[in-house]
């Protein structure tokens, strides 16, 4: 007889956003002469920089001409262009890190990798992940019946857990600057994470989606920075966040030489799993992407990038001026806030839902450690979010 995936019956739906977005629909319904502003997208606003755009049109005027014409990409690197991945690697060396080509794999973005990666590892593992954490990580776990243990992210550790040494992890999720909190690890912390991963024979999956929002030069853009991480870490990028490649769908997952377990290379494994069950990047988005990573292209993604800086700049100060403790906002397009009087996060939804028709997320929606967090993010217009804070403002200064 025919049998499911049972372990998709343990999935826990998520309300989050459905519930955010319902009781938005709602109260815009009974006061439409309201204008609410949402703090809570997740997703960029800003169009694509002229360089990426440009080389996009170049690339489908190849695609028009049977002489420049690309079907499949090709073979030797799982189909991505070696334009794109030398733009990477350029990239990459510009922080220090240096990798050959054979170690980055173009991905359509990081959500399917942080997903598609665990094809490589038995289903056996035991798997650490913070709470709160970005979603993905728990979910595509869950799909293959692994064992999930938890950190605890919260105010004590800055929502940065580090290492207990009582515990035993087989793949552990690093994601940083971090999604939904904010915060960012020093190379110094990541330092500990390495050693610890190393000691155990553990693999790192870190999510690096957000490491163009960070500028202090303290905090790590790639675990990579860290010696050792070539030995234990995946590291999963994405062109998202860092150049609003959200809805042009494209990423990279460097798997190094140097990670090997039980005498087999992961590196093997991955590029096996990529060229079976993927068939790459189209042409036009490879050409788009490579364009990210030149001189001109990172002058022009900066701009976007530093109109959200700007943004949660904006947030950060009026958190400041209240006096609520909040992570985020200075390396990331997140800021994670205490909610103010002890108020539950789904409360403080519905207080600023009503009184500053201010929509953001609530944190508990998370992990158990998010109860009492809300998150608000840089990805608005510069004006909303200036009248956001302002409303925000004047309702808690009252209380
Ligand atoms: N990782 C984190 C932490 C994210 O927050 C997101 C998107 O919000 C992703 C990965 C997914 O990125 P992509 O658009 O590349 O699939």
């Amino acid at each position: 007889m025919l049998k499911i995936n049972s372990n998709f019956l343990n999935l826990k739906d998520s309300y989050l956003f459905a519930t955010v977005g319902k009781k938005t629909a709602a109260y815009k319904k009974e006061h439409p002469e309201k204008d609410v502003i949402r703090l809570s997208i997740g997703d960029v606003t800003l169009p694509l920089a002229p360089v990426v755009v440009e080389a996009m049109h170049k690339a489908v005027d190849d695609m028009s001409r049977r002489e420049t014409f690309k079907g499949y990409g090709p073979d030797q690197y799982c189909y991505g262009y070696e334009s794109l991945i030398r733009s990477i690697l350029g990239s990459y060396a510009r922080k220090g890190v240096q990798l050959q080509p054979s170690e980055v794999f173009v991905s359509d973005g990081a959500k399917s990798d942080c997903g598609n990666i665990l094809n490589i590892f038995s289903g056996e593992n035991t798997v650490l992940v913070p709470d709160p954490v970005y979603p993905v990580y728990v979910d595509t776990n869950v799909m293959d019946g692994r064992n999930i243990v938890y950190m605890n992210a919260n105010a004590e550790n800055g929502f940065l857990p580090m290492p207990d040494e009582g515990v035993n992890a087989d793949i552990i999720y690093l994601c940083s600057p971090n999604n939904p909190t904010g915060a960012a690890y020093s190379r110094e912390q990541l330092k500990v994470w390495v050693d610890y991963a190393l000691k155990r024979n553990a693999v790192i999956l870190y999510d690096a989606a957000y490491e163009y929002f960070v500028t202090d030069k303290s905090l790590a853009r790639s675990i990579y920075e860290v010696e050792g991480a070539q030995q234990c870490a995946i590291e999963i990028c994405s062109y998202s966040k860092t150049a609003g490649f959200t809805g042009v769908r494209c990423g990279y997952t460097v798997v190094p030489q140097a990670l090997v377990r039980e005498g087999v290379s992961l590196n093997k494994l991955w590029a096996r799993r990529q060229s079976t069950k993927f068939n790459g990047v189209s042409y036009v988005t490879q050409m788009g992407a490579a364009a990210v990573f030149t001189e001109e292209g990172e002058r022009q993604i900066s701009e976007n990038l530093n109109y959200y800086r700007k943004n949660a700049q904006t947030i950060a100060q009026c958190l400041d001026e209240l006096d609520i403790w909040y992570t985020g906002g200075k390396n990331s397009p997140y800021i994670w806030l205490k909610c103010p009087n002890g108020m539950e996060s789904w409360a403080f939804f519905d207080y600023l839902l009503e009184n500053a028709n201010v929509v953001g997320t609530p944190g508990s929606g998370f992990g158990k450690n998010g109860e009492g967090y809300f998150r608000l993010t840089a990805f608005g217009s510069a004006e909303s979010t200036r009248e956001a804070c302002r409303r925000i403002k004047a309702l808690l200064e009252k209380k």
